[in-house]
């Protein structure tokens, strides 16, 4: 019997650079098996894997489980294999599909079939046809089986025998090869589905994990869906420091972390730490995919969010992540913070010279379990120096017990309990699985600064430190534990800390240590902080070689210099963008400023009378005729210019704005994203004499273009003022952290007046008139402190002094096109 339709997915395991990529796992399947079940979809006679000698064995049985059949023919010449293959079922048509693609877009496959065939119904029939602008890896071929024959005997090429199509579509003046745009639906060229590399399998991964699992094949919608998410789009792959000496507790918080929020984490093969496959199985008992645990980062075409949990980076570490999408690191205490776009403290430090974003002890993972009280009469010992001990502590430790306390139960943590038998009356057992859940049953717990000590102190179990280094024993000081000095350790000391008041936490000792006893999940935290934006430099807009300098850290944000211009900008935040929609200039803006923007019209307005008489005076010809003002709203500068003889023209990106200025005010002005905006298409003119932003500046991501598109609509000897924030007020200077902390999320740009000619002069502007405005003598430290009365003789003072030192909170820039 003929056969009409065959799907062939051609497949081999010799690949290069991902060797037997189609047995790969993906979900609990092989990549294969993803391929076969989407291409089953297609409605087709014969479902056929044509593949080589050598991969047949291991890929035969997944095909016949699938409904394939296996057919193995020649390993380098392709195009061989196929029409060997078509020879023997005698088909028509076949849809070609190759298996590195586990998201095929089958409902497009079976569209292009219909469409061939169709055409193959009119005078006009195709030899060839394809979608165009499928994502990368979702497309199918379908093409004429007799065609096809009678082009492998034509051609000679060695490219057209290692492959199929081009026997038919690099001759197209023999053969009718035809190159359709994909509908809309399919349509996503700058997806990638394809699985070549490791990059590509890991964002494969990531596509399984956010679609999650279903029995049957995923449809164009949620592949497209998966594929410009948040979570394909930022994979994060944590780094735990698993070098020998320091400690597991790392591994574990990023275990738990991997385990909340599918994290990839990332062990090197060379990893030196003991009993790390250990705890890797007991959280692939609680549900960790063994995928999530990978031994290879991806390059540049999947750049991952990296999340270092390692203590201290090192230099290489640093340069390396720096590459990064973005880099996040937990409680690092290396000299290279300045690399890290996001910093989160949980554990306390002592003394730390930087500031972290955040600061949350809610993120240590609690016990459950918790003792009901205090037990002075110890009989339960644990010794345990996170699985590891570098210093040799635990078998001092655990002998200055025995001695101590004769009557207790000593039990030591080691990696190699068989080594140590003949030594009595201590229990050596090695790391024990679910430490956290199991600590309160000891009355008292033996550690070192880290993880184990705290989770015993939220069980409510004695703890004593053991200092390893004079940093350790700082911090078992400032925040009261009971320790031992760092040094040999003998049954006296261990006597002196067993007698120490500081034996239990107490309440107040929580609180010094700004801990929190919520629980929160790290995962979640890391999800946001992974889908932040990272911005560049707005005014260079490229990656500098070195970070630029941190100047401030917040809970959503971070600010920094750039070292190459000076401005200081936003260059990491977790908050999303504004939409500056009707609702920014009333909601909004009566949160911030008490008022509606427009109930505070006419005092707007008051203040641009003013600003644009600075404007006339520094117009050289005394007259500045067009004007115009960008971020216009409801135009409050254009009705003061009217006034004072400008011609004024307004943009603004909210329609609502637009409409009102247009139709109540009846001046020109029309809706653009500035710098998109045409002038001599909008209003006729070409160059303007003077051009405003008024608190408009600080809000663009890219200032680079914005001056440049100024500078090129001002007339020469014409004047850009702007308004905005100032970097140098009273508030930035007094209380940086805070001013940084309450600036809006949308301020991307924070101007100091001594930088602005520097920037500006990039853009041809001289500066040459600055005035400080926003004066607010109730933000001086010593107004507060004093509890000055407003009106008082002193803080008139205040306020003078203010003025003559230009710490106003906002300050107005004007500036000349030099040429
Ligand atoms: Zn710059």
């Amino acid at each position: 019997m003929k056969t009409k339709r065959a799907v062939i997915v051609q497949c081999r395991l010799s690949s290069s650079r991902l060797p037997a990529k189609a047995l790969k796992n993906l979900g609990g399947k092989p990549v294969l098996t993803w391929v076969l079940n989407a291409m089953k979809k297609v409605k087709a006679d014969k479902y056929y894997v044509a593949t080589d000698e050598a991969s047949f064995s291991a890929l035969e049985p997944i095909c016949r489980k699938n409904g394939f059949e296996c057919f193995a023919g020649e390993l380098d010449d392709v195009l061989k294999r196929f029409c060997d293959l078509i020879k023997k079922i005698k088909v028509d048509t076949i849809i070609r599909a190759t298996a590195d693609n586990p998201f095929l877009f089958y409902e497009a496959a079976q569209a292009s079939l219909d469409e061939f065939e169709e055409k193959n119904k009119g005078r006009h029939p195709v030899d060839y046809l394809t979608y165009t602008g499928l994502p990368h890896g979702s497309g199918v071929e379908i093409i004429n089986a007799r065609a096809l024959l009678k082009a492998a005997e034509e051609t000679d090429n060695p490219y057209d025998h290692e492959h199929v199509g081009p026997a038919l579509y690099n001759h197209k003046d023999n053969y009718n090869c035809e190159f359709i745009k994909a509908p809309v639906r399919f349509y996503n060229p700058d997806l990638r589905t394809t699985i070549d590399t490791f990059s590509d399998y890991l964002r494969a991964l990531t596509i399984v994990n956010y679609l999650g699992q279903q029995n049957k094949p995923y449809t164009t919608e949620q592949i497209v869906d998966a594929c410009k998410s948040d979570y394909v789009n930022n994979p994060v792959i944590l780094v735990p420091s698993v070098s020998k000496g320091q400690g597991t507790g790392h591994l574990h918080r990023c275990l738990t972390a991997a385990l909340e929020a599918k994290f990839f984490v990332y062990i090197p093969k060379d990893s030196t730490l003991s009993g790390i496959n250990t705890i890797i199985d007991e959280y692939r008992e609680k549900g960790l995919d063994p995928s999530q645990i990978i031994d290879e980062l991806p390059d540049n075409s999947y750049s991952p969010v990296i999340v270092t949990d390692c203590f201290s980076m090192s230099r290489e570490q640093a340069a390396l992540f720096y590459n990064a999408k973005k880099l996040i690191s937990i409680d690092e205490g290396s000299d290279f913070c300045d690399y890290c776009d996001y910093l989160l403290d949980i554990i306390p430090s002592y003394e730390a010279q930087r500031i972290a974003n955040a600061f949350d002890t809610s993120y240590i993972k609690k016990p459950q379990n918790v003792r009901a009280e205090r037990t002075l009469n110890i009989e339960n010992v644990l010794v345990c120096l996170g699985g590891e001990d570098p210093a040799g502590l635990t078998l001092p430790a655990a002998q200055a017990l025995t001695r101590v306390l004769p009557g207790a139960s000593i039990t030591a943590v080691v990696a190699n309990p068989e080594q140590y038998q003949n030594i009595l009356n201590i229990n050596f057992v090695p790391p024990i699985e679910n430490l956290r859940e199991k600590i309160y049953e000891y009355d008292l717990v033996v550690s070192h600064y880290g993880l184990t000590s705290f989770e015993a102190l939220f069980a409510g179990c004695a703890v004593i430190m053991l200092a390893t280094t004079k940093l350790h024993e700082n911090l078992a000081q400032k925040y009261d534990f009971a320790f031992i000095p760092q040094g040999k350790i003998d049954a006296k000391k261990m006597q002196e800390a067993l007698a120490s008041e500081k034996l239990f936490p107490k309440p107040e000792q929580i609180e010094n240590m700004n801990m929190n006893l919520s629980q929160k999940s790290l995962g979640t935290c890391l999800s946001k902080l992974a889908s932040g934006q990272k911005l560049l430099c707005p005014v260079c807009r490229t990656k500098p070689a070195q970070p630029d300098i941190i100047v401030s850290r917040n809970e959503g944000r971070t600010y920094r210099r750039c070292r190459s211009c000076g401005i200081v900008y936003m260059s990491y935040t977790a908050e999303e963008d504004k939409e500056y929609k009707k609702a920014y200039f009333f909601e909004d803006y009566k949160k911030q400023y008490g008022k509606t923007y427009q109930e505070d019209f006419d005092s707007i307005k008051k203040q641009c009378v003013r600003r644009l008489e600075i404007i006339k005076s520094l117009s050289q010809d005394g007259m500045s005729q067009n004007y115009l003002d960008i971020g216009c709203a409801y135009g409050p500068s254009l009705a003061a210019a009217s006034e004072l003889g400008f011609s004024p023209f307004g943009t603004d990106i909210s329609e609502d704005a637009v409409h009102f200025v247009k139709n109540k005010l009846h001046y020109p002005s029309c809706c653009s994203a500035f710098p998109e905006l045409d002038p001599e298409k909008e209003f006729g003119i070409t160059k303007f004499d003077s051009i405003s932003m008024w608190y408009v500046i600080e809000h663009f991501k890219d200032l680079n273009s914005v001056l440049e598109k100024i500078s090129q609509i001002l007339r020469s000897g014409g004047i850009f003022a702007f308004s905005t924030p100032s970097g140098e007020g009273v508030s930035a200077k007094s209380n940086p952290g805070h001013f940084y902390k309450i600036s809006p999320t949308d301020h991307y740009s924070i101007w100091e007046p001594s930088k602005a000619q520097k920037i500006l002069k990039k853009f041809g502007f001289e500066v040459v008139k600055i005035v400080s405005t926003g004066h607010h003598p109730e933000r001086f430290p010593s107004v507060i402190k004093d509890g000055v009365k407003p009106g008082s003789l002193r803080w008139k003072m205040v306020d003078k002094y203010s003025r003559l030192m230009e710490l106003g909170d906002t300050v107005e820039i004007y500036c000349r096109k030099r040429f």
